[in-house]
């Protein structure tokens, strides 16, 4: 590829609204652009990547001998209704009706096509199993769509569903749709782990998430350090047991916001104040022109300048404005500032955040200065809440007797789960066993986040100059930046030379023959993350060498020119 054929479009700085890290650098790097809400253009550089990302996960779903079709993007009601997802999905599923009044879904996924599929298809024993596939858009009215690609509203998954014949079998698919993932995220070169998302119930291993870690991740991870023990948040809570869950189940009895004093709180989760609680206080304007008070009790080693030096866009800084911006920005209800999206080191602080409402006028930010008077907010025994009291945090023993707990935080771009009969029961979606007796077909379903992995990837890899793709995953290999390609005739000849020989190796090769300066062309390359740079320039050719520099590498290395290619492969 020519850059000057190609459609570059970079920018000095990020849109405001861009949050996190990989959403300004992917508008930075041109890689995409925003139509609406959640919804997003990819742009010749982000579909670059985005192809490679599929490519590898339908290499890999092919070799593990899942099949592809493509299921509509617009599905009739009636499926949905048929299983009860039309109603049980709410806000989230995007209905549209065509011009006669019928209701129609637009997919989030396709549990109820592909068994509509499987039951007119599969009669007998004999046919299973099997395990479709496609990658498709996808379409969820999130409640808060934000990071980009990372929740976005339109965004692109792969889907994939197994239909066998009993448990075992069932099972046996969703081992090899597990190694086929794990073979995915480590093809894509990205530091991932695979959790257990699910209570058990279904001998514990009923679902994993696959999820990259970074530190801007939405979901605590939980795991041994010393074992195998992995688990996302909430599993890791259903089966905690101990103080803080005792604490946690006291709480959710409570339905009426009760008065109490924070050192009530502390004892009723079992915190000692003394050592590891800080306080901050924040204030909020609310529409009516009042003010309204929040406290925060910090479990953990916090320090109260992390918050400080935290942003949250919209507000300023620790100043909650409305009441609607508060449920705008954390989704969750004023008064409660639980689990708090990713927002850097607030983020970190969040997962160990109690928050209480209080009913005095307070000054920001005295560490120890807020232990007495504050009330249980009325929202105190949401569910949400309960949930983030009951925390399981670091130190605590692993379920598994085999050590202690750390907690890492993670972005999920992988689910498995094993379905069994829901969908082919409410379907009947049956088969024929050898005895000509119906059984109903046992299913499992497999998605990845095609679009989101994008924003993981970045949040994983990147520097103050931009994106640091991981080779598998760069929307070019390598680029060549000639020195004044117009000016001469030796660096046109060898730049030629170079670029047709990295096409004959199969390299996926950039040319940039744009003329820009040299300051500005590195910018951009760095900036789009492409992995490997070679220079060609006069000075250095008359030497017989041209200058090769790793993305990572804090400086170019003189490479002769007939070993320039070996040198990236
Ligand atoms: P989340 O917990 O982030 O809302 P989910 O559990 O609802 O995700 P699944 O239904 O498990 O998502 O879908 C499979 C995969 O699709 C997820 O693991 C994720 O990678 C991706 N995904 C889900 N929602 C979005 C979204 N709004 N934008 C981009 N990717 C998404
Ligand atoms: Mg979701
Ligand atoms: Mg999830
Ligand atoms: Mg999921």
């Amino acid at each position: 590829m020519r850059a000057s054929r190609f459609f570059i479009s970079t920018l000095k700085e990020a849109p405001s609204d861009a949050e996190i890290v990989s959403h300004q650098l992917m508008m930075r790097a041109g890689m995409i652009k925003r139509l609406g809400s959640g919804i997003y253009t990819y742009m010749p550089m982000g579909l670059k990547v985005i192809r490679k990302v599929e490519a590898i996960v339908r290499e890999e779903m092919n070799h593990a001998g899942a099949i592809e079709l493509l299921m509509p993007l617009v599905q009739p009601a009636e499926l949905w209704q048929e299983t009860g997802r039309w109603d049980k999905m709410g806000p989230e599923l995007l209905r549209v009706k065509d011009r006669h009044g019928r209701d129609f879904a637009i997919q989030p996924t396709s549990e109820e096509v592909i068994t509509d599929v499987v039951r007119s298809e599969i009669k007998s024993y004999r046919q299973i199993p099997l395990n479709f596939y496609h990658i498709q858009t996808k379409f969820r009215d999130e409640r808060r769509p934000r990071f980009g690609l990372m929740r976005g509203r339109e965004f692109t998954m792969k889907d994939a569903y197994s239909f066998d014949r009993d448990l075992e079998g069932m099972q046996k698919s969703y081992k090899i749709m597990f190694d086929a993932y794990t073979r995915i995220f480590t093809r894509f070169g990205l530091k991932f782990r695979a959790v257990a998302a699910d209570n058990g119930a279904i001998g514990g291993t009923g679902s994993h998430e696959f999820h990259v870690i970074a530190s801007t991740g939405e979901d605590a991870l939980v795991y041994c350090p010393t074992s195998d023990y992995a688990a996302n948040m909430e599993a890791a809570e259903a089966v905690a047991t101990g103080a803080r869950a005792a604490a946690g189940a006291a709480l959710a009895k409570t339905s009426t916001p009760k008065a109490s004093k924070c050192e009530d709180v502390a004892k009723l989760l079992g915190i000692d104040l003394k050592q590891t609680v800080k306080t901050i206080a924040l204030t909020a304007d609310k529409e009516d022109g009042s003010k309204q008070h929040f406290m925060l009790l910090l479990r953990g080693d916090h320090e109260l300048n992390e918050i400080k030096a935290s942003k949250v866009p919209g507000l300023a800084q620790n100043r909650f404005s409305t009441e609607a911006e508060i449920l705008e920005v954390y989704g969750c209800k004023p008064g409660y500032l639980g689990p708090i999206g990713a927002k850097g080191p607030v983020t970190v602080v969040a997962d160990r955040t109690v928050a209480l409402m209080s009913d005095f006028v307070t000054g920001a930010n005295e560490e120890d200065f807020h232990f007495t008077g504050a009330n249980w907010g009325r929202d105190m025994a949401e569910p949400a809440l309960v949930a983030d009291l009951r925390n399981v945090v670091e130190g605590d023993a692993s379920p598994d007797g085999k050590g202690v707990l750390a907690i890492e935080r993670g972005i999920e771009v992988g689910h498995v789960f094993q379905l069994g009969t829901a969908y082919s029961e409410s379907m009947q979606a049956t088969f024929l066993d050898e005895n000509q007796k119906p059984a109903p077909l046992q299913m499992g379903c497999y998605g990845i986040g095609i679009t989101r992995i994008l924003g993981a990837a970045i949040e994983q890899n990147f520097d103050d100059k931009g994106i640091i793709w991981p080779a598998s995953l760069a929307p070019f290999e390598l680029v060549l930046c000639p020195m004044g390609m117009d000016r001469s005739e030796l660096v046109k000849a060898e730049t030629e030379k170079l670029y047709n020989a990295a096409l004959e190796a199969g390299i996926d090769v950039i040319l940039d023959d744009r003329g820009q300066r040299p300051g500005a062309m590195f910018a951009d390359w760095e900036l789009i993350g492409v992995p490997h740079r070679v220079v060609i320039g006069e000075r250095g050719l008359k030497e017989g060498n041209l200058e090769y520099q790793g993305r990572r590498d804090t400086e170019a290395t003189a490479v002769p020119v007939a070993e320039a290619l070996a040198f990236i492969k």
